[in-house]
């Protein structure tokens, strides 16, 4: 798959990354479970409540497939390439299943609830397949398997959150962390498969988003990402009947006539987006928030406000055009224009003026012809994203599209036409970064350089990665520091302290 660069909601470089246990675990663990992710940022929050669940069952994680008497895979399905790449590796558990047929394999997540018992059949050494709302029932799974028998629950769920789980925080850099609010997605665009592997959208309870954000700050960690599949309509209704709606309350609009004559307790009005941001950003000046990911039909003032009012709330955005074309927009069901798209961004740069944009696109959708593509690299030359992950169309079984359009544009064109997204997404990204120079940067340290340990690398509110000499500073990885930018190329601000 074609893509420019890797943020830390999608990040290419983790796919089928393992977990690791803690070093200093004192647990004694009877047996030892293996956890590989694909996917989305949610596929690997999910896989730590998985652990989580795991431990409470006496269950230690290990990095090492060969010694696990568990082992599971938790799936994608967004792109056929995402199957298949699980598919392949399936294939080479086979020997260990042979070898040690006590070792129970296990299917988790989106391509688990796309094909449900099929698995089973078409993948024999498979002995337990989990959907993305089931996870609390593993015991039982796993008790089942041991039994011999083949055990599935793919139910989805209106309510599960897993609101009241601690998520185990396994292989993460202990500065910045993932944060669940919400699951699920009711919007339907016609080309995704969410919908129907992760179910109706459902807010998690505020007040626990709150209490692990405070706990990780508790723990040293300086920086939380609020994730969810269209973040901007999330509603929770404290004390009322949980989650949700999929409705979007704008700026000042009525609350949706169900709550209306509702005897709700004093502090029990719903909590938008914009207000769930405020309080998790009140919790310490110190504590960067981030969100992920904005449709741009939900995206209200409200939430830019709050943005603009809290200098902890990170100013970067990841808005998904998915295609600059109006009449593709309205075939993919995005529910906004051309013209909207840009009107919000627009909007974004008057209320926030120097906000990071990112995007997602999609090439070759069905019917889009040469003029649709041409709307598409019009409209981010427009915005001059920061960033963006590009894909060629890949179209998914079940999906509205699917069922009723036809997946008409050859392979070699949407992949010709994805290159130039690409290129043009290039270019763009390096004269974002040229723009930067000489500019004066707060910077949080995560962790030294990849390329060289004399160097520290960290992001700026803009989510860009920076990296500069460390100098024999006393900074450590937690650290906010002041950095100066002299040099960039397309993907890296380059810096020296100031
Ligand atoms: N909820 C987010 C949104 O609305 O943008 C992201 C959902 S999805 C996990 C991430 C991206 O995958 C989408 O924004 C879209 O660009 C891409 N995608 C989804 N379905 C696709 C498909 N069938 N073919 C190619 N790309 C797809
Ligand atoms: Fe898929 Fe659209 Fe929902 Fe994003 S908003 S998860 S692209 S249906």
């Amino acid at each position: 798959m074609l893509e420019l660069a890797t943020t830390k909601v999608h990040d290419e470089e983790r796919q089928g990354e393992a977990y690791a246990p803690f070093g200093n675990d004192p647990n004694p663990y009877k047996r030892k479970f293996y956890i590989e992710s694909y996917g989305c940022q949610m596929n690997f929050s999910d896989s730590e409540i998985v652990a989580s669940i795991l431990n409470k069952e006496g269950f230690g994680a290990t990095r090492n497939f060969e010694e696990a008497d568990l082992i599971f895979l938790n799936t994608c399905s967004i792109r056929e390439k995402a199957e298949q790449t699980v598919r392949k590796r399936l294939t080479e558990f086979k020997k260990l299943k042979r070898r040690r047929p006590s070792t129970l394999i296990g299917v988790l997540g989106c391509m688990a609830e796309r094909l449900k018992s099929k698995f089973l059949e078409e993948e024999k050494l498979v002995d337990i397949v989990v959907g993305p709302d089931a996870y609390r029932t593993l015991p039982q799974l796993i008790a089942e398997a041991d039994g011999g028998q083949k055990a599935v629950n793919v139910l989805l769920s209106r309510e599960e959150t897993y609101a009241d789980i601690s998520p185990v925080r396994l292989n993460s850099n202990g500065i910045t962390a993932f944060v669940s609010i919400m699951r699920g997605c009711n919007n339907m665009c016609s080309f995704c498969v969410v919908p129907f592997t992760r179910g109706r959208e459902r807010s998690r309870d505020a007040h626990s988003i709150v209490r692990e954000c405070q706990e990780l700050l508790d723990n040293g960690y300086k920086e939380v990402t609020l994730l969810g599949q269209n973040v901007d309509s999330y509603y929770f209704v404290p004390n009322g009947p949980s989650p949700s709606t999929g409705l979007n309350v704008e700026d000042g609009a009525k609350a949706p006539s169900r709550w209306e004559g509702d005897e709700r307790a004093p502090g029990s009005d719903p909590i938008t987006f914009a207000r769930l941001l405020e309080m998790v950003a009140s919790i310490s000046p110190d504590l960067r928030v981030r969100f992920s990911t904005s449709h741009p039909k939900d995206i209200t003032d409200d939430v830019l406000h709050t943005m603009a009012k809290y200098e902890n709330i990170c100013k970067y955005i990841h808005l998904p055009l998915q295609s600059g074309s109006t009449r593709v927009l309205q075939l993919m069901n995005r529910s906004y224009t051309r013209e909207w798209y840009t009107a919000k961004v627009d909007r974004i740069r008057e209320i926030l003026p120097d906000c990071g944009i990112s995007s997602d696109v999609i090439s070759g959708f069905c019917t889009e012809n040469e003029e649709d593509h041409k709307d598409t690299l019009s409209l981010m030359e427009y915005v001059g994203y920061d960033m963006s992950y590009m894909f060629f169309y890949s179209e998914r079984p079940g999906t509205l599209a699917e069922r009723r359009y036809q997946d008409d544009v050859p392979l070699e064109v949407k992949k010709r036409r994805l290159q130039e997204i690409v290129d043009l997404q290039g270019k763009l990204s390096h004269q974002s970064n040229k723009k930067d120079l000489n500019k004066l940067f707060k910077v949080l340290i995560e962790a030294s350089s990849k390329k060289t340990d004399t160097d520290w690398m960290g992001r700026n509110s803009q989510n860009k990665v920076v990296v500069f000499p460390k100098e024999n500073k006393d900074y450590k990885p937690g650290d906010y520091v002041w950095v100066k930018v002299t040099n960039c190329t397309q993907a890296t601000l380059l810096g020296e302290l100031v």
